[in-house]
Order: C-alpha cells, then structure tokens, then sequence
C-alpha cells in the first residue's frame, strides 16, 4: 500500500473520486486513522479522531468520506442488530466477534479458506461476501465475569 504521506501522487485510483482537493485529503485522513486503530469504530467515534488531525471537519464529511471508501471497497461497513454501524478497513475474508458486554469487536479470521467450501450452500450458488458474526464475552470480560461470580454454569447468559 502506498505511504499515506507520500508527496507524490501516489494514492490508489480508488480514492480518485470527485474532484475535490480538500474532500480527497479528508478522506485519506479518515482511511489513515482507520488502520491506524483496528477497532471498529462507529462514525462519530472516527469523527473524534480525525478532528485531533483535521478541526475542521464535519461529522457528515466523516460519514460522506466513509461512503465513498466504502463504495470505492476500501472500507466494510459493519451491522450488528440496530447498533451504529462499524467500520472496518479489513479486506481479507473475515468474521467479527462483538463483545456482548463491553462492546468491543475483533475480527476473526478464517483458518483455511475458502472458506464457503465448508458450508452447505444451495447447489449453483455463487458468493461474493462472507458475514460471519459471533457474539460472546472478549477475554477480558470473560475473566471479569468468571471472578465476579464463580459459579456461573447454573444460569446460562440469555442469548439475546
Ligand atoms: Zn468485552
Ligand atoms: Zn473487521
């Protein structure tokens, strides 16, 4: 991948998109801080962070540069339930495991692909996209939870 920084014009023709300067570096900065901290944030979260780099920017710049890395398939939108949508900037085939108490989510990648050989697809079908979503407790909430109560073999947690 290109130096986000590079002086010359370097970027990838995804990002060629419009025809507006500032929009362009906008989006670069979003996409930067992206892969910078792989945690899947929300938007608002990535607008907090941008505007440390960029003051000036708008959450709705945020949410149009998102749009069109998203367009442009540098960026996977995330979905779980009624929850704010994700962000993603991982391309490889890959699941997501959501923390059902903190919130956190981590992607899970597949040991040995491809993976949809191992499903039971409708004879002819062809995939494009895998969405794989698990839900749990990270390891660091699952530890909290294993010393608050110990005996927690009794009540199941309700699978919401
Ligand atoms: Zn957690
Ligand atoms: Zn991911």
């Amino acid at each position: 991948m290109a130096s986000a920084h590079s002086t010359t014009d370097s970027e990838p023709t995804a990002l060629h998109l419009g025809g507006d300067l500032r929009l362009t570096r906008q989006r670069r900065e979003v996409y930067d801080v992206l892969l910078e901290q792989r945690d899947h944030p929300t938007a608002t979260e990535l607008f907090i962070r941008v505007k440390e780099r960029v003051p000036s920017i708008s959450l709705a710049t945020v949410y149009n540069c998102l749009e069109t890395l998203a367009g442009a398939g540098l960026v996977k939108q995330v979905n779980l339930d009624r929850a704010p949508s994700r962000y993603c900037p991982n391309l490889d085939d890959h699941g997501h495991f959501h923390c059902t108490s903190c919130g956190a989510i981590s992607d899970v990648d597949f040991k040995d692909g491809p993976q949809h050989s191992r499903l039971r697809l409708p004879r002819g079908s062809v995939v494009s996209q895998i969405d794989v979503a698990i839900k749990g407790l990270c390891p660091e909430c699952a530890a909290r939870a294993r010393q608050k109560k110990p005996d927690t073999r009794k009540s199941r947690p309700a699978l919401n």
